[in-house]
């Protein structure tokens, strides 16, 4: 079973509902990516978010006011889509309207971390975008990471912030504060939020040098078909796996 889901690049793509795991597995997930933003040092102390779909329909998200460090499965929250409490001891992260925003607008998202990791955030508060055609990975596999304008942190305006770019992007900074990033699990969002701080690192050593020299427009057409050209296989080899696994 697949439920079908219109994404910001104008095709259906099909999310596959097994990519959603037991509410188990997620808290396991949420805790283990938790401890990796901060051994990575992408946040420190009670900085930061992650939350992700529940299959049915709910969001588990972290606690507000904790150590990411020290985040267990217990400390989960977990709410609707409204933000109404469903589950949990404790109050939700304070960011909570931010991450039910993008659920809102994108059903395609099953996960959605905030962090603020130094480089990336060092780039929002200079609130300078990323150059995102320099690096082929970055090109292919972040697209445009849009930089939104300044929020403050625990409002209303930070969702208000990144709606012009929330369809369109699965990365943005957000000036003077850090970055959001969201994808379908939260493996996915949490390999994009180190990309972009890898990225703003390599850009900014690039600075030193003398700049970066971005790719031409050919060379990201390139690009582009190369990608396709791959996803197109990668699916077609998933689809012939879910069709054995059916027989
Ligand atoms: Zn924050």
């Amino acid at each position: 079973m697949f439920i079908e889901t219109q994404t910001s690049f104008g095709y259906t793509e099909s999310v596959p509902t097994e990519l959603m795991a037991s509410r188990e597995e997620t808290a396991r997930q949420i805790v283990d990516i938790c401890h990796r933003l901060y051994e990575r040092r992408l946040v420190t102390a009670t900085d930061g978010n992650v939350s992700a779909r529940l299959a049915g329909g709910t969001i588990l998200v972290t606690p507000s006011n904790l150590a990411k460090g020290q985040v267990a499965e217990s400390d989960l929250v977990e709410v609707q889509l409204d933000g109404s409490p469903a589950s949990g001891q404790r109050r939700p992260t304070s960011e909570l309207g931010m991450h039910l925003f993008i659920y809102r607008q994108r059903p395609d998202v099953g996960a959605v971390v905030h962090a603020h990791p130094p480089y990336a955030t060092a780039f929002a508060a200079a609130r300078r975008p990323l150059e995102c055609d320099v690096f082929p990975e970055v090109a292919a596999g972040l697209g445009r990471v849009p930089l939104a304008r300044y929020g403050t942190p625990s409002t209303g305006e930070v969702a208000r912030s990144i709606a012009p770019y929330v369809k369109s992007a699965r990365a943005i900074l957000l000036a003077n504060h850090g970055v959001v990033t969201y994808s379908r699990t939260l493996e996915e969002a949490f390999n994009a939020m180190e990309k972009v701080e890898h990225a703003a690192h390599m850009l900014l050593i690039t600075r030193m040098l003398g700049g970066a020299k971005a790719l031409t427009s050919r060379e990201l057409r390139k690009l582009s078909s190369a990608m396709k050209e791959e996803n197109g296989t990668a699916s077609a080899a998933e689809k012939k796996g879910r069709r054995r696994q059916k027989h």
